[in-house]
């Protein structure tokens, strides 16, 4: 099991170096590299990143922003796979096995505009990844928040069907913000991932989460809620978190959860964490 957070917490004030002792005190094992401006670590966190690594902590890696493999601009795309080949070989020399990368967007929102920019990116990955070594590399779309962006359940379903390197990253509050709230039980979840565990049944076991509560409208996701965080309307924060974990329980998932938790990500990995053990 891992839990961790997506970035460096914003209540952590430390060096880089201390933040792994850090987490390891909340009882976390699992640290998403946020390369939002670039595939650019530093020397200096490359090794503080290996030696943690060896010690045990689970590391991925989450794509810059501008990614965007599934835009109608060839030179996007082709920018895009570049850069996606540059991140593979980051994580190969870290020794990490997990890129996280959105979709994208820039397509004409109807059946068919998606149709095309997903066929695209299937295309546009099985380019780039057979062109280089991957090891053991794997890439995972991920659930798009906004209603106009790629990546709904049934597109990343797709992508990872048609992409050998590919596996579902399933972004809980994306999914239910996309969908105007779907979320609200227990059954909501395993309905959803029993279909990705039928539909692919071999890569099912490599999921990857992203878990917290969001606030949304209209078009989907409108923003991250701290861990706790009540909705506009006084509700409890959705989707549930205990229903949640209780789940991956349930269907025996080994799980590989990061919170993105709005400046709070550490207690709700922690929150999560705790009752995954509790439940044990
Ligand atoms: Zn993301």
């Amino acid at each position: 099991m891992v839990f961790g957070v997506a970035g460096v917490p914003t209540n952590y004030k430390g060096s880089f170096k201390n933040l792994f002792p850090w987490l390891k005190d909340l009882g976390l094992n699992g640290y998403e590299i946020q390369c939002t401006y670039g595939f650019k670590i530093s020397e200096e966190n490359q090794k503080i990143i290996n030696q943690n690594r060896e010690d045990g902590f689970f590391f991925s890696m989450h794509a810059p922003y501008y990614i965007n493999l599934g835009s109608l601009n060839s030179q996007v795309v082709g920018r895009s796979k570049s850069n996606m080949k540059e991140g593979i070989e980051l994580a190969k020399k870290i020794g990490v096995n997990r890129i996280i990368f959105h979709p994208g967007g820039g397509h004409e929102n109807t059946v068919d505009g998606r149709k095309i920019a997903i066929k695209q990116l299937i295309d546009a990955v099985n380019e780039f990844t057979h062109e280089i070594d991957m090891e053991d590399v794997r890439l995972y779309p991920e659930i798009g928040g906004k209603t106009a962006s790629l990546g709904s359940l049934d597109e990343i379903i797709e992508i990872c069907k048609n992409c050998e390197y590919c596996y579902p990253c399933i972004d809980i509050a994306h999914l239910h913000a996309r969908e105007h709230g779907s979320i609200q039980s227990k059954q909501d979840l395993i309905d959803r991932l029993q279909k990705i565990k039928d539909e692919l049944p071999e890569k099912f076991k490599y999921i990857h989460f992203h878990a917290y509560t969001i606030n949304y409208g209209d078009k989907g996701e409108i923003k991250h809620l701290k861990h706790g965080e009540t909705m506009p309307n006084g509700d409890a924060g959705r989707p549930n978190l205990d229903d949640f974990v209780e789940v991956l329980k349930e269907m025996n998932i080994d799980p590989w959860v990061i919170s993105e938790a709005l400046d709070s990500q550490e207690s709700g990995a922690k929150y999560m964490c705790d009752l995954y053990k509790e439940i044990l």
